[in-house]
């Protein structure tokens, strides 16, 4: 079987504050030990966390401050050694991490390959490792035709078109003042201006929507069930997970049992998570506050509230529905067998139109119409994956983002009537933003492009 010591970031990349690196196998250990300031691994206790630094061994560096987690085999994930390096995140510094490790002569783990040796030293049954490999599986094959299309050019000649259009805009804007005896180029106006910046404008908002769903199509949809105690939030973990094939990252322990959880509801992967530590929300309210309640809870995708049926509203429900306004969430009126005593009315007041599910988990009813309504809230108005270019670059989202929020400040300047020579600064702006999706910057070629747009003076 297999005796290599494998590695891989097992968070996904560029979210969340903390990025973890896992090491399993019979190196993991000494490994990690050797690049380790602090406590001596080797002699770690069991099942223990452990704070310090990773020096780089080329340059005697810190590469980063860590907290590491040892687990001896066999009553970890893989039945093997496992080492868990939890790092501040940010690409730069997780990524130096792993080549850190992977210079230490670690191999890096294929996909699914952690399961895979769970599977192999009968840590799960092959039907548990079927359905994460499934899972595996459809993520990659989903993510896989995204990045094809993505080489297919789609992404790039629609943005060349959103370019040209924005170019022919401040051209023709150009020529009205530069030349104004032109009188067969006719005056670009307030109303042309503002419907062209809008229509670019309503195309780059669609591609990044389409980007929201691709990154839920690669990565899960981030979901948090929250509610008081007792409302039967670990039921509905457990009728989510029993209905749907689950993948259970597990690593039992005493620092930390879950790390995620993924569930396929219709089509749409769900991602439990363990959003700062509080994947089931009890007393999130009453430990951090409404504020910084929110804050934590803006991190998911999706908020799964479960309220006890068979008990009035509390201060701490209402607290709660204070924490998720403007959120994506389902209100959950859990115990529906037993006598009700929540107003109905007054729920989906405060649920202000989000989708309101009555269940009874103990009778295993309304679990349909819940799944139903998680599709619903992510898939609205059904998509048609075969045929959307998905943008899945981090940097190119970032990129769209800015180009969208400069043509909103060209829109907001048409809206106060300001001159046109003063719209196009920001109509310029977009140009470049969208020009640095697809690697051309020379600002100077705007102006020869101005040029060739008009053959001026021929
Ligand atoms: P949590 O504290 O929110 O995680 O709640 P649990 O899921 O642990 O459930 C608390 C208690 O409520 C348990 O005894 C469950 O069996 C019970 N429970 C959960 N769902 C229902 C339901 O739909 N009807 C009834 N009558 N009891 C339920
Ligand atoms: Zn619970």
């Amino acid at each position: 079987m297999e005796t290599d010591t494998i590695t891989a970031i097992s968070t996904p990349i560029g979210e969340g504050a903390i990025a973890i690196v896992r090491l399993s196998g019979p190196e993991a250990i000494p490994v990690a030990a050797s690049v380790f300031e602090g406590k001596n691994l080797l002699e770690a206790v069991s099942h223990t966390m452990h704070y310090g630094k990773i020096i780089d061994p080329e340059t005697n560096e810190i590469a980063e401050e860590v907290m590491v987690s040892v687990m001896r085999a066999p009553k970890t994930f893989t039945r093997e050694d496992i080492v868990e390096i939890n790092c501040h995140g940010g690409m730069v510094s997780v990524n130096r991490v792993l080549e850190i490790m992977l210079s230490k002569g670690v191999r890096i783990a294929e996909p699914g390959e952690f399961t895979k040796r769970a599977f192999l030293h009968g840590r799960i049954d092959l039907s548990q490792a079927e359905a994460v490999m499934d899972l595996i599986r459809a993520k990659t094959d989903k993510a896989m035709s995204v990045a094809l299309k993505q080489m297919d050019g789609r992404l790039s000649s629609m943005i060349q078109r959103y370019r040209q259009d924005l170019l022919e805009t401040v051209a023709h804007v150009e020529v009205n003042i530069d030349y104004p005896e032109y009188d067969d180029v006719e005056e670009m106006s307030n109303e042309m201006m503002q419907q062209k910046t809008k229509e670019v404008h309503d195309e780059i908002e669609e591609l990044l929507q389409v980007a929201k769903q691709g990154k839920i199509l690669r990565e899960g949809l981030a979901t948090a069930i929250i509610g008081r105690p007792n409302v039967g939030k670990s039921s509905l973990m457990n009728s989510l997970v029993q209905e749907n094939k689950a993948i259970v990252t597990e690593v039992p322990g005493t620092t930390r049992d879950v790390i995620e959880e993924y569930v396929n509801v219709r089509g749409v992967p769900l991602r439990l998570v363990d959003t700062a530590g509080i994947r089931e929300t009890e007393d999130i309210v009453e430990k951090i506050g409404v504020e910084r309640s929110r804050q934590v809870l803006k991190e998911s995708d999706l908020i799964l509230f479960v309220l006890n049926n068979n008990e009035e509203l509390s201060d701490e429900d209402e607290k709660l529905f204070e924490a998720v306004e403007g959120l994506d969430f389902i209100v959950i009126m859990n115990k529906m067998d037993l006598e009700p005593k929540l107003d109905l009315k007054k729920v989906e007041q405060l649920a202000e139109g989000n989708p309101v599910i009555s269940t009874s988990l103990i009778k295993e009813e309304g679990i349909d119409e819940l799944e139903s309504a998680i599709a619903q809230t992510f898939f609205a108005g059904e998509i048609d994956t075969g045929d959307l270019t998905y943008v899945s670059n981090i940097r190119h989202i970032q990129l769209l983002k800015q180009a969208k929020q400069s043509l909103e400040d060209a829109m907001a300047s048409l809206e106060m009537n300001m001159p046109l020579d003063i719209v196009q600064i920001d109509v310029t702006r977009t140009w470049e933003f969208l020009g640095e999706i697809i690697g051309d910057t020379a600002s100077d070629s705007l102006i020869d492009q101005l040029f060739s747009q008009f053959c001026l003076g021929k």
